[in-house]
């Protein structure tokens, strides 16, 4: 397989506007047909609020039909199990069930056919080329690290790299296969590769030498932030891109090309984005600078297709334009609505309190806890933030105050920061939890 070409699918991926539109509206009327004929969930739906099949017959009267919330789904688990009232198949159409445990109690079960199956290789195999992926990387995956990295691992190997399985919490085998097999290429959370820093450290390994030269990082905002990519570029010489996707959807659908400005949407013909205001539920037109809550309708999926289905992701529209020549829209994942505080009525994410604080490296290690007095996410200032100092962190009276003020500045609410010594916060070796609620003492 070429090392160079440009693009996984370069078809789809440099699509003009209006080809885009096109092949998005011809793929969204064949689903619609699908889903009326197939989803009891959407049959029903639909009844109750009145809409006719023939009532969409371009991709803007999308709009015209109501949003799928995640509760939605869960009920229609709960009323037909095992695969809901939103399948469109038979078990015995299905190859493969992924759960995901929830935070809410009963796991979603993600079934897939075999064809949904070649689309959600085809998806991550075009976000992992996007970040740079190729046929000559040795790629050691934590597998069970995401849920659905069983899906991620098939399009490794797809791709023509090398995957190696190692455990999550197997630190050892992991390093093992980058010392012994060469392993040069991450795929896991921005959290992992922090974790394997502090690790390296305390066993005197140098990060470095260790040869590892991409990371791909997702499920959670901190690829993003600019202090923790740089620290974890520093510590491995290696070059760190994004990545996104949506366990419902599609395993992944965003990447970040060279250019590191934000994940390019790569997943044409697959599922069709759009961003809402999450007060109103308006669709925003795509531009740069843009922020709001994506939402995405399946285009092409046989098991359990969802329509408009909301993701409580916030996002932020990078850029719409990209020397790279991808037509995608690029975004910066802000947060989720899920772990999203608000302090005095205003809105704010934990990862923008991180990186905030991280402006003022190295006097501080960038790590912080946030520490609610109330249950999320209302939150009363002044916000109480633990907030470890560097080596050398000069006057901590005086760090304490401009970390204080950065974050009036930048956040616009007040806080109290506490400075702790550095490598005394939590460190988490799959998602980092930046926020702590316990009541007073
Ligand atoms: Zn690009």
């Amino acid at each position: 397989m070429a090392q160079d070409k440009k693009y996984w699918n370069e078809e789809m991926e440099t699509l003009p506007p209006e080809r885009f539109a096109g092949i998005q509206e011809e793929r969204l009327m064949a689903q619609l047909d699908y889903v009326w004929q197939h989803s009891l969930l959407y049959q029903e739906k639909y009844g109750e609020a009145g809409i006719e099949r023939g009532d969409i017959k371009t991709l803007s009267d999308l709009n015209k039909i109501p949003f799928t919330e995640k509760y939605e789904i869960r009920e229609s688990l709960a009323s037909l199990p095992p695969l809901g009232k939103h399948a469109c198949v038979d078990m015995a159409d299905v190859i493969r069930i992924y759960s995901t445990s929830g935070t809410t109690g009963n796991p979603t079960y993600i079934a897939l056919t075999s064809h949904d199956r070649d689309v959600w290789a085809e998806g991550a195999m075009r976000a992992m080329w996007t970040c740079g992926m190729r046929p000559k990387h040795i790629v050691p995956l934590p597998i069970g690290t995401f849920f659905i990295a069983a899906s991620y691992g098939e399009a490794i190997e797809r791709l023509g790299a090398t995957l190696v399985p190692v455990g999550i919490g197997a630190t050892d085998r992991f390093l093992g296969a980058v010392r012994n097999l060469g392993a040069d290429y991450v795929l896991s959370t921005a959290s992992f590769p922090l974790y394997l820093i502090n690790y390296c450290e305390k066993k005197g390994i140098d990060a470095s030498a260790l040869g590892i030269r991409g990371f791909m990082l997702g499920g959670e905002p901190g690829g993003g932030i600019p202090h923790i990519r740089r620290k974890i570029e520093n510590a491995f010489g290696a070059t760190v891109q994004e990545c996104m996707g949506n366990g419902d959807m599609l395993g992944l659908m965003w990447g970040e090309c060279e250019h590191k400005k934000g994940m390019h949407f790569i997943g044409q013909g697959i599922v069709h984005p759009e961003v809402i205001d999450p007060e109103t539920g308006e669709v925003l037109e795509i531009r740069e600078g843009l922020t709001g809550e994506l939402v995405y309708t399946s285009l092409d999926r046989k098991s359990q297709p969802l329509m408009r289905f909301r993701t409580r992701d916030h996002i932020l529209v990078t850029q719409t334009r990209c020397d790279c020549g991808r037509t995608g829209f690029c975004v910066k994942c802000i947060g989720r609505t899920d772990d999203m505080l608000i302090v005095s009525g205003v809105n704010v994410y934990p990862s923008a309190i991180r990186d905030v604080v991280g402006t003022l490296l190295p006097r501080v290690t960038g790590e912080i806890l946030i520490q609610l007095r109330e249950p999320p996410p209302s939150a009363t200032p002044p916000l109480r933030i633990k907030v470890e100092h560097g080596d050398d962190p000069g006057d901590l009276a005086l760090l304490k105050k401009d970390i204080e003020n950065r974050v009036r500045e930048k956040l616009i609410f007040s806080s109290s920061v506490e400075l702790v010594p550095p490598g005394t916060l939590p460190k988490f070796e799959y998602k980092a939890k930046l926020v702590e609620f316990a009541h007073e003492k």
